[in-house]
């Protein structure tokens, strides 16, 4: 095929374990296709719409933490507006217009098209042949990639070759402002559009014109007040590599809020014409003067040209992979799929910035309105603790710089400390809509905002495994100590003595949606204790490692002496559920009354069980949504005997019908942990095809964006799985459980500032040090071993 220029210096990748690849054009497909494909890196996701447009097609940019409030409710479902992830300019867009006719897929006739997602280079390659009315056959060929080097750039790239005429072409290249959210949801208007003007920078183009190349576009989030500007250059060339004979080149604006390139020539049957837009995106999250920032960064990316910026943008993907792949061999397809999980990991978080964190759909669409839930700390989040801890640590800060919303919640609610919002924006404010309104009109009231707490403990979790997994003393006295003893207090406020002499908590929504309004749920209660004993050992420690940083932290959250013992009362006393007899966990009180009801035929992928039966029917079953006890066996694994784990997997295992999403990976990490491999690859699978079977009815599901938190249990899976990592004060143990039919499974991971290397395969295991200090790793329930950077521990 054609190639140009820029284009030139890329090859995607031949390897299909490495690439994402769908061909031609199915409307119904096509919303999930733009999620599946988004190109991200951590500042924005840009969803992988066709450029110039089409019915069902919805391109969107996502800004990492632009969020806004419109004046009114964005739909009549809901009583009050509710926060979300703004839609940005689209960057990408395109018109093509040839002899007067538009070449849109929806006016043409396609005679192929193939898109390739290149997962290892982070770049969208798009080939389309068409033929209009006029029997006219242009072949197009297209290049996209958000740069994982320099988070601002964009970078787009068109190659056109007329191939049975020459004719007038008219090409635009846009960036568009005129955009909404869904629902025609309007956030944004426009407050500068003009061309750049710097003769500092010598012009790339030679030839016609002295129309300016470079445009600026700045916008203002109408109610939060952010600034996001869009800097962009483009020009077009032909296959001599200058501009084409008689070539119309203009820059248009709109005062609506667009810049558009335009370009009008006669082109030549077989010559192949490019298209090359760089774009530099800043807002005010990052700067002050976002515009000016935008211009600085726009002039920077000309000067280095495309070549540069595509080779940056591959080495830096290049060094990702190589601290975060996870190879297996002997399964061609779970590989790719395991690196479709990566790719959107790898591209949903930005180390750099610790005012944004991870929506339960990343960057790549508007379900959940880019709310932040339990989804990023127990889900996405170990990820990057264990390959880019830096990120792990911005993560954690968001939470940190949210803590006075968590606070303002667990005031709000008639509690001490700090509740975390179930659904977070950019202040950590509350944002789950409070009621939504049902088809009949009728008020349903949403419970999760109201009594979903555990996501207080779950961030309690992630801050104790932070510290055990990097060391990073400094963080735990100047930040996380102060949030973990806050949300310790909350969980001593949350319970209430019963007549029985113990402690409860009562009211709550476990991890399984399906039950509301219940009393001591396990899984909420046991992390609650957890959580209390990990505050009541923070303030030990720094009562007497560092009383001076003591004296002044307890003074300002006011915590005393008598406050403590109190938490030390509450944790002995809590209730858990757990039933020595048996050795099962009771979800809640009371789920053990509950009807049975035979899941055995239930198939998510058709319909989900509060979709197939009424809502307060569903309650009063034993049915799961998603794994709750079997969450709470894999958290604190080590405070179980393994007949325990065992007892509650088999029990609730069969109960759950795994319609949430984050179902399926964790039960294959448990299952695995289990040594129940057929199990544990069977879910492995199941959380693969939730966003990549293209054929499955439920596929629809990843219209709304890819479901990041599945995609951060699959490495879950894999490391803490199958490779039974598990991470303890002493070092780091291995368990692998390994399917019989891959022949090994290798995977990078950070401990403590070294890099190890684990290699697994059926017969055994070695773990290699290859950077850092020295580290205690042991295998299996073998003794710990010191193993230095350049050895190897084989087991
Ligand atoms: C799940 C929650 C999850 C939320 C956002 C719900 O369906 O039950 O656990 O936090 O989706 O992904
Ligand atoms: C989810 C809840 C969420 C609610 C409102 C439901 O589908 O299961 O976790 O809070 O939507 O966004």
């Amino acid at each position: 095929m054609m190639q140009h220029n820029v284009d030139q210096q890329f090859t995607p990748s031949g390897d299909s374990r490495w690439t994402l690849q769908v061909d031609g054009f199915d409307p119904v497909l096509e919303p999930t296709i733009e999620a599946v494909f988004a190109l991200v890196n951590g500042y924005q996701g840009t969803r992988a719409a066709v450029e110039e447009g089409s019915l069902v097609s919805r391109s969107a940019t996502f800004i990492a933490g632009v969020f806004n409030t419109p004046d009114r409710p964005q739909t009549t479902e809901l009583e009050q507006p509710i926060p979300e992830i703004v839609v940005a300019p689209d960057w990408s867009r395109l018109r093509i217009v040839v002899e007067g006719q538009e070449l849109r897929l929806d006016q043409v006739e396609l005679l192929g098209q193939r898109r390739v997602l290149d997962m290892r280079q982070g770049v969208l390659l798009r080939e389309w042949r068409v033929r209009d009315g006029g029997g006219r056959v242009t072949s197009m060929r297209s290049l996209r990639f958000a740069s994982l080097d320099n988070r601002h750039a964009l970078v787009q790239l068109l190659m056109l070759m007329p191939e049975n005429y020459s004719g007038h072409i008219v090409l635009e290249s846009m960036v568009d402002g005129r955009v909404t959210n869904e629902n025609n949801t309007l956030h944004l208007a426009p407050t500068e559009v003009a061309p750049i003007d710097d003769p500092s920078i010598p012009s790339t183009s030679s030839g016609s014109g002295s129309a300016p190349q470079r445009a600026l576009l700045t916008m203002r989030t109408l109610q939060s007040g952010y600034e996001l500007a869009f800097a962009a250059h483009a020009d077009l060339r032909d296959a001599a590599g200058g501009e084409p004979a008689r070539l119309l080149r203009e820059l248009k604006f709109s005062t609506e809020g667009a810049i558009v390139h335009r370009w009008e020539w006669q082109a030549e049957q077989g010559h192949v014409y490019e298209m090359r837009k760089l774009v530099a995106v800043v807002t005010s999250r990052d700067t002050v003067e976002p515009a000016a920032e935008a211009r600085h960064i726009l002039n920077q990316l000309v000067a280095m040209g495309g070549a540069a910026l595509l080779n940056a943008h591959t080495q830096a993907w290049a060094a990702r992979w190589d601290a975060a792949d996870a190879e297996i061999a002997g399964d061609a397809e779970i590989q790719r799929e395991v690196r479709f999980a990566l790719y959107h990991l790898i591209g949903a978080a930005h180390p750099g910035d610790e005012r944004a964190s991870v929506g339960a759909r990343a960057l790549t669409g508007e379900r959940y309105r880019g709310h932040v839930f339990w989804d990023n700390e127990t889900f996405v989040w170990p990820f990057y603790l264990f390959t880019e801890p830096q990120t792990a640590r911005a993560l954690l800060m968001y939470r940190y710089h949210t803590l006075q919303g968590a606070r303002n919640k667990a005031r709000a609610t008639g509690y001490r400390g700090a509740l975390y919002a179930w659904e977070s924006c950019d202040t950590g404010e509350e944002t789950t809509p409070p009621f939504i309104r049902g088809p009949r009109g009728d008020r349903l009231p949403i419970l999760t905002g109201i009594e979903e707490h555990h996501i207080a403990a779950d961030i309690a979790y992630a801050i104790v495994q932070y510290r055990l997994a990097t060391g990073d003393e400094s963080f735990f006295l100047d930040y996380s100590a102060e949030m973990l003893l806050e949300i310790a207090r909350f969980w001593a406020s949350r319970a209430t003595l019963g007549a029985d002499g113990r402690y409860h908590i009562l009211k709550v929504i476990g991890p399984d949606e399906y039950h509301e309004s219940v009393d001591d749920n396990a899984y909420t209660n046991v992390m609650a204790q957890w959580t209390l004993r990990r505050g009541l050992e923070a303030a030990v420690e720094l009562q007497r490692d560092h009383p001076a940083r003591w004296a002044a932290l307890a003074s300002r959250l006011g915590l005393t002496a008598g406050e403590l013992d109190e938490w030390r009362v509450v944790a002995d006393g809590l209730v858990t559920g757990f039933d020595p007899r048996t050795g099962l966990f009771e979800q809640f009180r009371g789920y053990f009354d509950l009807r049975e009801i035979d899941l055995s035929s239930h198939d998510t992928g058709t319909a989900t069980l509060d979709k197939l039966i009424e809502w307060h029917e569903v309650q009063r079953t034993k049915a799961l949504k998603q794994a709750d006890v079997v969450m709470l066996m894999f958290l604190l694994w080590d405070s179980f005997p393994p007949p325990v784990r065992t007892a509650n997997f088999s029990y609730y295992e069969p109960r759950t019908t795994h319609d949430s999403s984050l179902s399926a990976s964790f039960h294959a990490l448990v299952a695995a942990r289990l040594n129940d491999l057929p199990l544990a690859e069977r879910f492995l699978k199941q959380a693969a095809r939730i966003d990549l079977d293209f054929t499955r009815k439920g596929w629809a599901g990843a219209t709304g964006g890819v479901h990041i938190a599945a995609l951060g249990g699959i490495w879950q899976a894999l490391a803490f799985g199958f490779l039974g990592m598990r991470p303890e004060a002493e070092g780091l143990r291995f368990e692998p459980h390994l399917p019989a039919r891959w022949g090994s499974l290798r995977m990078p991971i950070q401990w403590r500032g070294s890099h190890l290397r684990i290699s697994a395969r059926p017969d055994g295991v070695e773990i290699a040090v290859e950077a850092g200090p020295p580290v205690m790793l042991a295998v299996g329930a073998g003794p710990w071993q010191r193993v230095a950077a350049g050895e190897a521990l084989r087991g």
